[in-house]
């Protein structure tokens, strides 16, 4: 076992690792994958539900694609290189989705208060929210 004399020197090396751009453009990746679980916690914490922020999957892609670069410019690896090449899909999606969805919320006209699009009546003042949209009736 090595020894943590020199912490964070390992055997000469910082944290014992063969450092190179490749292996820091590894780093990145996994720290920005790691962040995203961060911003998800903290956001949950302080809605007190589950909560996936926008911001969740923005890193989920930002991280996952260096880490495909990693992957497939680096380590060559097919196992490596599968395991990321299709995760920014889903990713994209719920962020299409999540978009779809914030584009769709009612203002309410007495407080500002953003709710759901089926809601009838503001969850912050109690409001009657504004009916939605009828389809125009056929011009016959
Ligand atoms: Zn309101």
């Amino acid at each position: 076992m090595p020894s943590l004399e020199h912490f964070p020197w390992i055997g000469g090396k910082f944290l014992g690792v063969e450092w190179s751009v490749w292996k820091a453009v590894g780093w990145l990746g996994n720290g920005i994958f790691f962040s995203r679980f961060i911003v998800q916690w903290f956001a949950t914490e302080k809605r007190k539900q589950v909560v996936v922020p926008a911001l969740f999957w923005w890193l989920s892609i930002a991280g996952s694609l260096v880490l495909l670069a990693y992957a497939v410019f680096y380590k060559r690896d097919s196992v490596f290189i599968f395991a990321y090449a299709f995760t920014w899909i889903p990713y994209i999606r719920n962020l299409m989705i999540h978009h779809r969805h914030e584009r769709a919320l009612q203002n309410c006209a007495q407080c500002g208060f953003l709710s759901p699009p089926s809601a009838g009546y503001c969850s912050q003042c109690g409001a009657k929210l504004a009916e939605a949209e009828q389809p125009a009736p056929s011009a016959r």
